[in-house]
């Protein structure tokens, strides 16, 4: 047993260092494919549509000869996926990968305002969505004055006017596969690009490479697996209703367990009756939630144990929860199921630390990946000791490259170098667990899904009445968190609660709605202009 605490104060992974595989996302998905290329690999929840793992591969390799030859597509393009989880998904992600481009990863509840900022900051060159979603696409391109080409999944409808179908370019006999050997990417080269706030003001670009996520896939090759090895004659089952533009759903539900050959069970959107049926449907062993979900399953009457009859482990991530519910989720289930917490961040690939399976540890959230080191440190970023509470910092092969063109951000976000600086509160103890205390950033988390209170700060100062304007979240039961704005008129003018909020929803996804509005006379601030949210929390959290 390795002693976790340095002398130094570093908290090193208490399991061992293991040897990250030199390769590309799309390289190291299908490096086992002769293993279980005719195995599913995805079925889509809704409809049945599926994919075998040999299906994936292939029709990736065409999409991406595509994207090369008809779209002019270079090594480290930017590419948009606007899309609800799908089994395309993949096929369109490891396909741009294959043509050398980059991936950036879109809300499909964004609205036109919000697409066109993630189009701009990112620069991207092509867009993909499907055909419900092409007319807000048209639309945030009008307000980004950019043409962009656009290629839509036509499922049902016919092809939207002025786009391209997603059918032609993957059911291509003729493609030139011969073009992907031009593709010069590596390890080291950016993969995806997500939007987070980080610790603080507006979503930034997280410029994570290959070797970020292959290191954060293999971390959980560990003694942290949950998965049991596909075989022959076995192949775990796994729900992949965590949106795939997040970097949990994204990292942890789709590349990974596509990885090790599990099937994945697709459903667009969290809605009860389609949630259950598919847990009696496809028999899923392995379930990665969200806060919510897992209030959902129990404490929902019209959850029974029949639902959970094939789970063997439930992990919930991206937000604080509730121990009760962790509690009803047992009592439900009527039978023996695991329960792991993870704690990641987007910059992190996402996983930090998950609890191991058989642990009865459900409140921390377990110990740190494989050859990752942690620090605790207090506001003049001094280390602090076991059970010491302070800012969580951490280093490791899964930390993202940088923000994308903003030294500005990087230079408060990275400590020393390569420490990156969570704006999470935590402990750890002697034996290194550790427990998230409480997210000092001003970041709002509304079922798991971020809300950067500056985006809705710099909406609400868009309205004509507004002078000025502050945001925090406030407890809620159900979505664990919810923004409150404070407003301040211009001299003279006024608007009603009613009208701000309305303003607001029409620019923003719905989860990022606010319902409550207090006016105030003067924002509280610092003499440095930095809005005091800490005494708009104690003051109006209630
Ligand atoms: P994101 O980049 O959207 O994944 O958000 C990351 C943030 O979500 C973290 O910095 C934490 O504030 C929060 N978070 C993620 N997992 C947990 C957890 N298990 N418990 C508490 N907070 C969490």
């Amino acid at each position: 047993e390795k002693s976790v605490w340095t002398s130094e104060k570093v908290v090193l992974s208490p399991y061992k260092d293991i040897e990250i595989p030199k390769l590309t996302v799309d390289q190291y998905m299908f490096r086992n494919l002769d293993k279980w290329a005719s195995k599913t690999a995805l079925v889509c929840g809704q409809t049945n549509r599926s994919y075998t793992y040999e299906q994936v591969y292939k029709k990736s390799r065409v999409f991406a000869a595509n994207l090369r030859k008809k779209f002019k597509i270079k090594d480290g393009d930017t590419i948009a996926v606007l899309l609800p989880n799908i089994p395309e998904y993949p096929i369109i992600t490891f396909g741009i990968l294959a043509a050398g481009g980059v991936v950036t990863t879109m809300n499909p509840i964004y609205t036109a305002y919000e697409i066109e900022r993630q189009i701009l900051l990112s620069d991207t060159s092509l867009i993909i969505t499907n055909e419900d979603l092409v007319p807000t696409v048209k639309e945030a391109l009008k307000l980004a004055k950019k043409e962009l080409p656009i290629i839509s999944l036509n499922m049902t409808q016919s092809l939207p006017e002025g786009t391209i179908s997603y059918k032609e370019l993957v059911e291509d006999n003729h493609a030139d596969l011969s073009v992907l050997n031009e593709v010069k990417r590596s390890y080291n080269d950016v993969a995806f690009l997500p939007y987070s706030s980080g610790t603080t003001g507006l979503p930034k670009g997280v410029q994570l490479t290959n070797g970020n996520l292959v290191a954060n896939c293999e971390q959980q090759n560990t003694e942290i697996r949950q998965y049991e090895y596909t075989t022959e004659s076995h192949q775990d089952s796994t729900l992949a209703i965590l949106p795939m533009f997040h970097s949990y759903g994204l990292s942890i539900c789709m590349l990974h367990k596509l990885s090790v050959g599990l099937r994945l069970v697709t459903l667009p959107k969290f809605q009860p009756d389609m949630f259950l049926n598919a847990l009696l449907v496809h028999r899923l062993q392995l379930l990665y939630l969200a806060p919510p979900m897992v209030l959902f399953l129990g404490s929902y009457p019209q959850v029974t144990a029949k639902h959970l009859e094939h789970v063997t482990c439930v992990t919930s991530g991206a937000a604080p929860l509730p121990s009760a519910d962790i509690q009803r989720l047992f009592e439900k289930a009527e039978r023996d199921i695991q329960f792991c917490q993870g704690y990641g961040l987007t910059e992190t690939s996402p996983l930090v630390c998950v609890t191991r399976m058989g642990e009865k540890t459900h409140e921390q959230v377990g110990y740190a990946l494989p050859n990752m080191s942690l620090r605790i440190v207090d506001a003049d970023t001094k280390n602090l000791g076991p059970g010491e509470v302070g800012e969580l910092v951490v280093k490791g092969p899964n930390v993202m490259k940088g923000y994308l063109k903003n030294p500005q951000a990087n230079s408060e976000v990275f400590v020393d170098e390569d420490w990156l600086r969570t704006g999470d509160l935590a402990k750890i103890d002697e034996t290194g667990l550790i427990t998230i205390s409480d997210r000092l950033k001003e970041l709002i988390k509304v079922k798991g899904y971020q809300v950067p209170p500056a985006e809705l700060e710099n909406v609400l100062k868009e309205h004509p009445a507004v002078l000025d304007a502050a945001v925090i979240g406030v407890p809620d039961p159900v979505t664990g968190e919810r923004p409150r704005g404070f407003v301040v008129f211009k001299p003279g003018v006024k608007a009603t609660d009613t009208e701000i909020i309305e303003f607001v929803s029409k620019r923003v996804a719905p989860y990022k709605k606010i319902q409550q509005i207090t006016f105030l006379n003067e924002i509280p601030k610092n003499p440095s202009g930095k809005i005091l949210r800490k005494s708009l929390k104690e003051e109006f959290s209630k």
